[in-house]
């Protein structure tokens, strides 16, 4: 029988109780007494943000499926949880079996973005775990960390027993049979983690040993134990198989999370080659999900949920080879059912018209396209192969097609940007307002045209072209953004464009968690201890702190931000191989500094490595 971790005088203190007591429609609750095999899996961030999050529905079915395994979700608790759970002293419990974290064999930790560390360490630390992984023993769970970051897991590595690179349908099932057999053959702590540091994709942290030049770069990277891997290879599908685990009965969560809306997954990856996106690296190569499968899921995930918006998600979804089948099976189902269709990610190269005018009839609303760079220079300098051509007419025929306001994404401070390529920023914004004028006939305006444009700032990451370039400090950005505000208001249409821009010194903390390596570990313990969580949230960032932090342990932003490294220079995750070579990313890198355009793979394939992975575009391309 399930025991309520808190009592209604504590849920009824503290806000949205919801979030701390499971039992949502769809959520699986199973008796982990019942099972050999428990997971507790994390999403270090608060209950409303985590629930929106397509990897954790994913792998939450993923164990659930199994009859050996059972999975409960694990958030952040918020402020005034979090004091009442330390002053209580109750430990940090799983909402579904309300049973204490700390009894569970695994603590997953997803590892989304840079900025909540210290979440991790709350949760870990509210959980009764040693944040340390050396110190722990074996009644600790094995603490284990994926996700995006974990491709440069160092700057947390003290925290984590495990890290997982790669796609969790591939190798986290076969973890659970080596489980099960450690568990057989009763061995300790450290001889499970020799166990599953066998497995492909899986690295521990303290089987490895780094040492340091004199400069603070890296000296040496050496495994310690036998059973650990020098080089640690990403762990991928070949193909998005439909028998592979997916949320078709997702949880439906009582707050009305970021996304009260179902998600499908169309393809995993893309065929870009963005010099700045590591997603576009680390998720090569491409492939698609089966047509039939895309649809008859969303059919099914819609009437298991009731909810009235679905969005068709990946890194660029027009580029999904089945899009238009699956749209134009998807509008009249919709239409019917008032049920509003999203399509994130729409490259404005690929707007179709007839398809998007047939969605405006379902739900009015925002176009959004992300040219990244205002001028064509700065645009074949990023790779991102839009033509100012394809960009007005993208625009043109939206506005034919009804809409007035379009939203549009650009980065400031990336590598090589001029302040010419900074003013074309309100530049093209203004052309864009023009073609509205030059396009819709006075009497057929709804009002004038709305161009929004915001601006966040350029964060060099990990296993991209870009990850050895120098990034701004926050002086620089400041100038970058009013210089792009002054230039707006010179405009013509003025009067329809806005500007919105994102936080500097946030986006600073962001760049040397990106970057780090081990010795930022004190930092991020000093910084929890000092009172730093929720830095995710710009409102409860304590950059002061953290630049305290900083001074005292000598971690500079010249050293782990401003400098440009050498592409000889040993990084802190070169350790890993994602398949994209590093030789590949020093090309791309030479090719952004003379501005030439590397075509994308379903053009020319250019070699970058990723088909060892045995499937996706790389065998669907002929040339
Ligand atoms: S090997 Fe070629 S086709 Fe495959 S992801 Fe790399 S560039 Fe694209």
């Amino acid at each position: 029988m399930r025991k309520p971790a808190l009592s209604d005088e504590i849920l009824l203190s503290v806000e949205k109780p919801a979030r701390y007591i499971g039992g949502e429609y769809n959520s699986y609750n199973k008796d982990p007494d019942a099972y050999p095999v428990k997971v507790a899996f994390c999403f270090p961030d608060v209950y409303e943000i985590g629930t929106a999050n397509l990897g954790m529905q994913i792998i939450y079915e993923q164990f659930n499926r199994r009859d050996d395994a059972m999975c409960d979700r694990v958030y952040s608790p918020w402020f005034d949880m979090d004091k009442i759970l330390r002053e209580k002293n109750i430990p940090l419990f799983a909402v579904e079996s309300q049973r204490p974290v700390k009894d569970f064999d695994f603590l997953l930790i997803t590892l989304s973005y840079e900025m909540c560390y210290t979440n991790v360490l709350q949760v870990l630390d509210l959980s009764g775990i040693p944040l340390h992984a050396v110190d722990r023993t074996e009644e600790h769970p094995i603490v284990i960390g994926g996700g995006a970051c974990a491709y440069n897991p160092e700057p947390i590595a003290d925290f984590f027993d495990v890290f997982y690179m790669g796609e969790s349908e591939t190798q986290y099932d076969h973890m659970v049979e080596v489980y099960k057999e450690c568990l057989e053959k009763k061995l300790n702590r450290k001889e499970i983690l020799e166990q599953l540091a066998e497995i492909p994709g899986l690295y521990i942290p303290q089987f490895y040993s780094v040492e340091y030049n004199e400069d603070g770069t890296l000296k040496s990277f050496d495994p310690i134990n036998p059973h650990a891997k020098r080089t640690i290879r990403k762990e991928a599908c070949s193909t998005m198989s439909p028998d592979l685990p997916y949320s078709i009965h997702p949880i439906v969560p009582y707050d009305r999370g970021m996304m009260d809306r179902v998600t499908m997954e169309s393809m995993r990856g893309c065929i870009r080659g963005c010099r700045f996106c590591q997603a576009g690296m680390i998720y090569r190569p491409v492939r698609n999900r089966d047509c039939e499968y895309v649809k008859n899921s969303i059919i099914e995930m819609l009437e298991s949920t009731g909810y009235d918006e679905v969005s068709i998600s990946s890194l660029s979804t027009s580029d999904y080879t089945d899009f238009k089948d699956v749209m134009e099976f998807l509008i009249p189902y919709c239409s019917e059912r008032k049920i509003n269709i999203g399509v994130p990610s729409l490259r404005i190269d690929a707007f179709s018209l007839d398809l998007m005018g047939k969605i405006q009839e379902v739900n009015k609303s925002s176009l959004t396209f992300a040219p990244e760079a205002g001028s064509q220079r700065l645009r074949n300098i990023i790779n991102k192969g839009l033509t100012e051509e394809e960009i007005l007419n993208g625009a043109r025929q939206a506005f034919e097609g009804g809409w007035n306001k379009v939203k549009l994404y650009f980065m400031l401070g990336q590598p090589f940007e001029t302040d010419d390529d900074v003013k074309a920023i309100p530049i093209l914004a203004d052309q864009i307002a023009r073609v509205y004028y030059e396009t819709v006939p006075k009497e057929q305006r709804h009002g004038k045209c709305q161009i929004q444009s915001s601006t966040s700032f350029f964060v060099p990451k990990p296993f991209t072209p870009f990850q050895w370039a120098p990034m701004c400090d926050e002086e620089t950005f400041s100038k970058k953004a009013y210089l792009v505000k002054d230039t707006m208001r010179e405009q013509l249409n003025r009067k329809s464009l806005t500007y919105h821009y994102h936080e500097e010194k946030q986006t600073e903390l962001e760049g040397v968690l990106a970057r780090g390596d081990r010795k930022l570990c004190a930092a991020i313990e000093e910084v929890y201890k000092r009172g730093c969580i929720y830095d995710a949230w710009g409102e409860y960032m304590k950059y002061d702190v953290w630049m305290e932090v900083f001074e005292e342990l000598g971690i500079t932003l010249e050293f782990y931000n401003y400098r440009e490294r050498s592409t000889d220079e040993l990084l802190p995750w070169d350790f890993i191989d994602i398949g994209v070579t590093k030789n590949f990313l020093k090309r791309e890198w030479e090719r952004a500094r003379q501005g030439i355009v590397t075509p994308n793979c379903r053009e020319k394939c250019s070699g970058c490595g990723a088909a060892v992975f045995g499937g996706g575009i790389c065998y669907e391309n002929k040339n």
